[in-house]
């Protein structure tokens, strides 16, 4: 019956017939041959020859797997793990995975899903070790996504000493493979000698392989290198091509530089609109040299309307930009003075607050409750946005109605000094967002507004 089958498959001696293929498997399963009963649970698994149908594929892979199939138990733990035929049981996933993979001649692909459980914690504890275990394991077998992944606890030192050679090694075959992530990170270890010599021709030869296989960062490292001329020819045209896969595929940087070069004709024909078209797309994917192309843009009416207002807000979104990835960046800096790393964003309070606290005596508001209030929001502040300052009148600038608050008349006025940002170390003064709005209410108790 189960050659019956096969011969209807491949069409020998009579008619290729899937329904009639489909017909003799299920026949053969019934009387208990092993290979069709996997080749069933993969037809109903898949809609071959039949509906598909996922309670019936879970069905014969369960009767392949308690019959010792070691590929059917790799597809019955795929179920529980996704919850297709049956509910969803990372538990007994965890379990055939493991069933399939110790098998004698383990399943590679069980090895390799086995792996992921323990990196994930999918089923059982997570083990780096054990997950490290299995993807050498897989490799060994010939799983190339198993390599690329042993290549990565290799390069990072993940249930294993950090060996830069093993990484290598197994970059290069998972890339030889044909891993795209792993061409790119091969790519990497030659453009920087790690495990191996440093080889900037290969390592051009594999960004690029990267990027013709389709994997977008690869695609920019090529862009890049073919604008500046690194390891190549300089080639504006091949510059033009990546940036525009890059971009396309949804790379910010890639966009940015792709609105550059239609900007300006570099590579292609001048086309402000388009350019108008990527700098928008990169700005709002949060690319903060595009927020300031793209406000350009407004301010001169390239590409697209004059709209001042627009303009604005993109350099506005800019700001706010560069202040969180500064702040980021700045985190672990030391202070100048007493060497104590920031707390946040430069700010060194125990500096600050001497600062500060030297400074009493040169301003008040002329009411005692309000400078002591001042004060000490100063002598507490643990980042910028936390100070609170006197600002005398000759320092604020067309002050007119604002609004009627709860205890006052509001005014709004422009700051001209504008708000603390940081100390300036060589010019030992604050350094200052200049010309802040500002509202000050009527009573003397100020708020720093910053619009
Ligand atoms: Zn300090």
């Amino acid at each position: 019956m189960y050659n019956l089958a096969i011969y209807y498959k491949n069409g020998e001696g009579t008619e290729k017939n899937l329904e009639k293929t489909f017909y003799w498997y299920q026949k053969a399963a019934e009387n208990g041959d092993k290979e069709a009963i996997h080749n069933l649970a993969y037809k109903y698994y898949n809609g071959f020859g039949t509906e598909k149908n996922l309670e019936k594929a879970f069905y014969w892979y369960q009767k392949a797997a308690e019959n010792g199939d070691k590929e059917a138990m790799n597809s019955l733990a795929i179920c529980y793990q996704n919850g297709e035929g049956t509910e969803k049981n990372l538990e007994k996933a965890f379990y055939w995975y493991q069933k399939a993979a110790e098998n004698e001649n383990g399943d590679k692909e069980a090895m390799y899903n086995l792996a992921s459980c323990y990196k994930n914690g999918d089923g059982t504890e997570k083990n780096l070790e054990k997950a490290f275990y299995w993807y050498q394991k897989a490799s060994e077998n010939g799983d190339k996504e198993a390599m690329y992944n042993l290549a990565s606890y290799y390069k990072n030192g993940d249930g294993t000493e950090k060996n830069l050679e093993k990484a290598f090694y197994w970059y290069q075959k998972a890339a030889e493979n044909g891993i795209k992530e792993a061409m790119n990170n091969l790519a990497n270890q030659y453009y920087n000698g790690f495990g191996t010599e440093k080889n900037l021709e290969k390592a051009f030869y594999w960004y690029q392989k990267a990027a013709e296989n389709g994997y977008k960062k690869a695609m920019h490292n090529l862009a890049n290198r073919y604008y500046n001329g690194f390891e190549t020819e300089k080639n504006l045209e091949k510059a033009f091509y990546w940036y525009q896969k890059a971009a396309e595929n949804g790379d910010k940087e890639a966009m940015h530089n792709l609105a550059y070069q239609y900007y300006n004709g570099f590579g292609t024909e001048k086309n402000l609109e388009k350019a108008f078209y990527w700098y928008q797309k990169a700005a709002e994917n949060g690319n903060e040299l595009a927020m300031n192309d793209l406000a350009l843009c407004y301010k001169n009416g390239k590409g697209i309307e004059k709209n001042l207002e627009k303009a604005f807000y993109w350099y506005q979104k800019a700001t706010e930009n560069s202040k969180m990835t500064s702040k980021d960046s700045n985190n672990n800096k030391l202070c100048k003075e007493c060497k104590q790393s920031y707390i946040n964003y430069n700010w060194c309070q125990k500096c600050n607050t001497k600062r500060f606290q030297q400074n009493f005596s040169k301003w008040t508001s002329e009411n005692e409750f309000i400078d002591k209030f001042i004060q000490e929001a100063q002598l507490n502040a643990k980042s910028n946005y936390e100070v609170l300052e006197w600002i005398p009148y000759d320092q604020l600038e067309n002050i007119s109605y604002y609004d009627k608050g709860g205890f006052s008349e509001i005014y709004k006025a422009i700051w001209l000094d504008g708000p603390i940002d940081s100390w300036n170390c060589n010019k030992q003064q604050w350094n200052r967002w200049k010309s802040q709005i500002v509202m000050r209410l009527f009573l003397k108790i100020l708020i720093i507004h910053q619009v």
